[in-house]
């Protein structure tokens, strides 16, 4: 997430009630946060608000409009807490909280942990969350995962990924679109659930799924655009993904339906988590509660802004660290979420991160957490504090996105027509070969010349989330033409082929951007948070169009899945088992694995990386191999033969053999 939703309201608010204010009195409940337990006798409501002078629940009939037909008082307890229990069957019915504070009654909110809401998540709903599973739902489970260095990740959202008419699905946008089997081109290829499994991705990382702001639920008619960084509530699937978001069970039921078909189809689901802000501050559930508590402040009282949107949350205050943890267990147990993709991580404390790896791990150790290693600003914390980059090695179990190789192969994010080692831009080389051992300690980098980072930040290669392409800046179809404004079209597709190559033989953890599969662009925008559909969709037919660059990366990913030496996991391993070998010139990379070492049928395998415009020798310890991958095409069965020292390696393309 990149500076997407600047909300001008929240950044000029002036400072909010009280500023910044000793929060170290406010007790913090020992138990879950639970606002709202249903049975069908009675229903407790419960809201957390220390410094409320009153506080009351209002029940309606309706998620929008009309006024309450109930409201009761709630009671304080020592924890902090105000609650009630209402006798009845309350099942359906929606209610918001509403605290007095400093002689003010607060506007209403949902509450910081609702469950279920109405449309535009404004009221939350008394739910009997059992009759939201689909039918198979118990038997639901977790596709096996050996270690975090089987992973290959691909990113995506909902509309890009369904919305183009040609990709042949019903549920266009939605949650179900990933339900639907059998969907295809014009050209008979593939499309939705089959074209991930066909390609061989085993975790799906969605693009924010919580209910966010930025789209409005009542008009889905109109076709809206977000990427929905601008979470509402936390613990709710977005409505605007869902067949109807006026009913609150459906966005639900729905959204663990897309779960049970992917875990179906192999395939582990990533949540995008975005903590590290709001919306809107002033009328977050967070605000409507307890005031100033949740977010950080600058001296002067105003919010701090590490996430360039107009605030930043507060996860070194205890309920907030709580909130965070207990968020993350919800998704994994209510809905079986398998990962979490933290959005700004570098906003959170090294302290909180730690602690949801640790809750994680009680629950099922295989769950794959991540996150971006920065902010957008600098935060309102000590940076010693932070779970940035360069302190990941402090969060074991927990991985940080690779911006070393991606800018080191494609040019630097801030200026988009800037190449890099694709190109042929020489100087580049470290950084990519950075990316190349996992951001570990490797011996035969020379960290000075790495554009980043001048000493390696993961404590293991899994740490490290290899890419060269997101939903951020241009992907890499578009960067790749921004900077080469002669290349033909097989040219850009030759570099692809060899940015691809770079991320899926990397030791760290390879991640694709949906669509780069098939040389998705972006028409050139640089931040398509909001951008149309015709800017942001996957265009089905190109998977027709370069059938070649989809069964390159699929073959590679299997290349990848069958040799262990591409993924040896350990930062041990990597160091003893993979060695640059020597080369002339520049723009060329080559290192030897030591397959047999780490359990591999290839012996030793050859990688070289050519971005130089002719074919370039190189010279590889001499021997028999036999060639997988040259000039753009994988012969994994293997019928090339290379016999001697003396390797010549084609202009633009990767090479790689084995013996
Ligand atoms: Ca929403």
């Amino acid at each position: 997430m990149k500076l997407k939703n600047i909300l001008l309201t929240s950044m000029l608010s002036t400072a909010l009630s009280m500023g910044a204010q000793d929060f170290k009195d406010w007790p913090i409940p020992v138990g879950p946060i639970s606002e709202m337990s249903y049975s069908s006798s009675m229903t407790h409501f419960c809201v957390w608000s220390p410094k409320a002078e009153q506080a009351k629940v209002n029940l309606y009939h309706h998620g929008t409009g009309g006024l309450p037909y109930e409201s009761y008082p709630l009671k304080k307890a020592a924890d902090g807490t105000w609650s009630t229990s209402v006798k009845g069957n309350l099942k359906g019915v929606f209610y918001t909280f509403q605290v007095l504070v400093n002689g003010k009654w607060q506007d209403e909110t949902q509450g910081i942990f609702a469950k279920a809401v109405g449309v535009n998540g404004v009221r939350a709903q008394v739910m009997d969350m059992r009759e939201t599973n689909p039918a198979g739902w118990e038997a639901d489970q977790r596709p096996a995962l050996n270690s975090f260095s089987d992973v290959v990740l691909y990113e995506m959202h909902h509309r890009d990924f369904s919305v183009d008419p040609e990709s042949g699905i019903r549920h266009q946008g939605k949650y179900l679109a990933l339900t639907e089997h059998g969907t295809k081109n014009r050209g008979g290829l593939a499309t939705g659930i089959d074209h991930l499994t066909e390609l061989g991705v085993n975790h799906v990382h969605i693009l924010p799924s919580y209910d966010y702001g930025s789209v409005d639920e009542t008009r889905l008619h109109t076709p809206q655009y977000n990427w929905g960084y601008d979470p509402v509530n936390y613990n709710v699937p977005e409505g605007s993904y869902s067949t109807n978001p006026e009913d609150p069970a459906t966005r639900i039921k729905e959204f663990k339906q897309m779960v049970m078909a992917m875990h179906r189809a192999g395939i582990r689901v990533v949540l995008d988590v975005v903590y590290n802000h709001v919306f809107d501050a002033n009328s977050s559930a967070f605000q409507r509660t307890a005031p100033d508590y949740f977010f950080r402040h600058n001296d002067d009282g105003t919010l701090a802004n590490g996430s360039g949107c107009g605030n930043e949350t507060a996860s070194d205050m205890p309920m907030m660290r709580k909130y965070m943890v207990e968020s993350v267990l919800y998704w994994i147990n209510e809905y079986h979420i398998d990962g979490f993709r933290f959005d700004l991580m570098g906003i959170h404390d090294l302290e909180t991160m730690n602690a949801i790896r640790e809750a994680v791990n009680n629950v099922d150790a295989s769950i794959f957490i991540y996150g971006e290693g920065w902010a957008a600003a600098t935060p309102k914390l000590p940076d010693t504090k932070l779970a940035m980059k360069a302190h990941v090695a402090e969060i074991p179990g927990i991985a940080a996105f690779g911006d070393e190789m991606r800018d080191g192969l494609r040019g630097g994010w801030s200026n988009d027509k800037e190449g890099a080692f694709l190109i042929g831009v020489p100087g580049n080389e470290e950084s990519v070969k950075f990316g190349i051992v996992g951001a570990i300690n490797h011996p035969d980098i020379d960290f000075s010349k790495v554009n980043y980072s001048k000493e390696a930040w993961a404590a293991q290669p899994t740490q490290m989330i290899s890419y060269v392409s997101c939903h951020d800046d241009m992907c890499i179809a578009d960067r790749i033409k921004a900077t080469t404004e002669k290349a033909s079209k097989e040219e850009r597709v030759r570099l692809q082929k060899l940015a691809e190559t770079a991320v899926l033989t990397s030791q760290g953890v390879p991640f694709i951007w949906c669509g780069d599969e098939v040389m998705r662009d972006k028409k050139g925008v640089h931040n398509s948070f909001n951008s149309p559909d015709s800017i942001n969709t996957i265009l089905w037919k190109q998977k027709s169009e370069y059938q070649d660059l989809f069964y390159y990366m699929k073959n590679l990913i299997t290349l990848r899945k069958n040799h262990p030496a591409f993924r040896m996991g350990t930062t041990d391993k990597v160091i003893k088992n993979l060695r640059f070998l020597p080369v002339k010139g520049n723009n060329v990379i080559a290192y030897k694995l030591n397959g047999e070492a780490v359990g591999d049928a290839w012996k030793e395998i050859i990688v070289v990386l050519n971005s130089n415009k002719k074919a370039t020798k190189v010279e590889v310890p001499q021997g028999e191999y036999t060639v997988v991958v040259r000039d753009g095409q994988v012969y994994e069965s293997g019928s090339m033969p290379f016999k001697g020292h003396s390797l010549l390696v084609p202009a633009q393309s990767a090479l790689i053999m084995y013996k």
